[in-house]
């Protein structure tokens, strides 16, 4: 009962009342482009939005329906793909998107052409959003050349991430630029009942969940609405002077929700930044007094370590706090960066699948002492469960698999009933895959993965998907891809334990001649094919060991835990 009945658009600009603690502003700037030094102001996003939905709305209107993506009962309207990093238009786009009901499809410009075929063919995207040049365009053009012929191409627009247009009424460079959407007429927001509310797909994002290849994340305007309505009740670093830098992409859950429809709930400044330099991103927020930063463990580490804090200029004090989450960071690292910068420092949990849904209460955030290793409190509203290997639940204390069950869940993966059976239970928990122990005040600690899931700086890798990738390799004979954990710059990172096919090689492998002249050729070529088919984040940079088995159980599958007991010729990644 506790999330608003709407379209979480109108929830956004609409809704006056609920949560709300401080009145939005027109003539609030939210978003701030600073390679441009442009200001985006929240009536602006409201009212472009609108006028967005108007124009969208009459190019799809030709759509036949879709069917139900293989999720029972969900809504899914037109397919409209955003392919684009964090830029002023995003939020136009996906907010006007939503508001005339389509189905926003978010997918990383750092994909490859493979990777994109993958996605369009579980969705069939009507629309596209992308940007000129390789990790736009470019890449979608490889991607549409790999698809099937009989496949209807979708229509594309473009976008340029650096310039709004500073008055509405720029003319569009072509007919695919975006800026064609941009009309005068504004648009009617339809009400929603509960039904809809609740099964209407509002987007879709993409994890691998528990194991295999990306999956498509079904979530509805009532998941969205009821994040949303969480951070406002209970986001304790929010102020109505809040200055944020939207780095997390917005393409993903932390970026989309805790930054984007939060910051936008609140009238927030969010200073848009693309590609992470740690020199630009202390100058922001220096320049721009920013209050709370959302970071990766990579980056809480690296605030710690960089000299620029010991310089005048760099003077952060303006950060109040500091909110971390997608992976673990260590409590050392956690105390030293409340100790460098002063601000509060707290981690949070959460999956694409579930939604961000842990928070540390006010009266706890400057006590990190007081919950060490703790990536905060459940939610009061999200139901959770620890259960033991045979899933019967266990009582505060204990550590097992973590299941979570609230409004802010996913309906459920793309046409993946396998999957979905796997991860929901009889009861609608999901299964989140990692291991954690639950105090008496449901305070949550993070401490295993049981997935087969590699965190790279926040970012998703499939270990299975790695080793297709390396075991389509004529000359690889096996392959089991797991991942090392660097201290150095806090994060997973993957490494693949291959065997080589050609008898000469292993036979060197076996013998460990490690100057054979061939093993870094052979390593080289699968460095190479890893980093031409998959995203950056995806590359080996913990390395390749070539050695002369996998460890597999008696049924076939791969030990990954026990892969790294593996001895072998080690061939670091460059
Ligand atoms: P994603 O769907 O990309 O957000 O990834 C979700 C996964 O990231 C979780 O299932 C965890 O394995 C990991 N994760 C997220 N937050 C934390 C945290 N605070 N501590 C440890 N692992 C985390």
């Amino acid at each position: 009962g506790y999330v608003p009945t709407e379209n979480i658009f109108a929830y956004l600009f609409q809704d006056q009342q609920v949560w709300r603690r401080f009145p939005a502003q027109d003539d609030k700037v939210v978003f701030h482009e600073p390679l441009t030094s442009q200001d985006l102001l929240y009536g602006r996003v409201r009212d472009d939005s609108l006028r967005f939905a108007h124009s969208l709305s009459k190019l799809v209107v030709n759509v036949p329906p879709k069917d139900d993506f293989g999720v029972p009962g969900a809504i899914v309207g037109p397919v409209v793909m955003i392919h684009l990093p964090n830029c002023c238009a995003f939020p136009v786009i996906f907010l006007g998107g939503v508001a005339a009901n389509c189905t926003m499809n978010l997918v990383s410009p750092a994909l490859g052409p493979n990777e994109l075929v993958h996605v369009m063919e579980l969705v069939h995207p009507d629309v596209v959003f992308t940007q000129p040049g390789e990790l736009g365009e470019e890449t979608l053009e490889k991607a549409f050349n790999l698809l099937p012929e009989s496949r209807t191409k979708p229509k594309v627009f473009t976008v340029d991430v650096l310039q709004y247009p500073t008055d509405s009424s720029l003319p569009p460079s072509s007919v695919s630029d975006w800026l064609s959407l941009l009309g005068m007429s504004s648009f009617q927001v339809a009400p929603m009942d509960a039904d809809e509310h609740a099964n209407r797909v509002a987007c879709i994002m993409w994890s691998s969940g528990t194991t295999g290849k990306s999956k498509g994340v079904m979530h509805s305007h009532r998941s969205l609405t009821a994040v949303t309505v969480l951070w406002e009740k209970y986001g304790s670093w929010v102020g109505i002077d809040s200055i944020w830098i939207a780095l997390p992409p917005f393409y993903h859950i932390m970026g989309l929700t805790t930054v984007m429809l939060q910051g936008l709930r609140f009238g927030t400044k969010m200073v848009i930044m693309r590609k992470f330099d740690l020199e630009a991103y202390l100058r922001l927020i220096v320049e721009h007094h920013v209050t709370y930063l959302c970071v990766v463990p990579p980056l809480a580490l690296a605030l710690t370590k960089t000299p620029f804090l010991d310089e005048p200029w760099c003077d952060l004090s303006s950060v109040r706090s500091i909110g971390c989450g997608a992976a673990a960071l260590g409590e050392d690292v956690i105390r030293e960066l409340r100790r460098k910068t002063g601000a509060a420092v707290y981690m949070g949990y959460g999956l694409t699948e579930t939604g961000p849904c842990t928070n540390f209460p006010e009266s706890s955030w400057n006590a990190i002492e007081q919950y060490p290793g703790y990536s905060g409190q459940i939610f009061p509203e999200v139901q959770v469960q620890i259960q033991d290997e045979a899933g019967r639940p266990l009582p505060p204390g204990q550590a097992g698999e973590i299941l979570l069950r609230s409004n802010l869940q996913m309906l459920g993966y793309v046409r993946n009933p396998k999957a979905n059976a796997e991860t929901f239970t009889n009861d609608g928990f999901v299964r989140t895959g990692d291991i954690g122990i639950l105090d008496d005040e449901r305070f949550i600690k993070i401490i295993d993965r049981i997935k087969d899931v590699i965190k790279y700086n926040g970012f998703q890798v499939s270990p299975v998907e790695l080793d297709a990738v390396i075991g389509a390799l004529p000359s690889v004979l096996d392959v089991g891809t797991t991942s090392i954990y660097s201290e150095q710059q806090a994060s997973e990172l993957p490494i693949a334990y291959v065997v080589p096919r050609s008898a000469e090689l292993l036979a060197a492998v076996k013998r460990d001649k490690k100057n054979h002249p061939g093993l870094r050729a052979f390593a080289e070529e699968i460095y190479s094919t890893v980093e031409s088919r998959c995203a950056y984040y995806k590359w080996l940079r913990g390395g390749i060991v070539l050695c002369d088995s996998v460890t597999k159980s008696p049924t076939g599958k791969i030990m990954r835990r026990q892969l790294k007991d593996i001895t072998g010729i080690y061939i670091p990644f460059k």
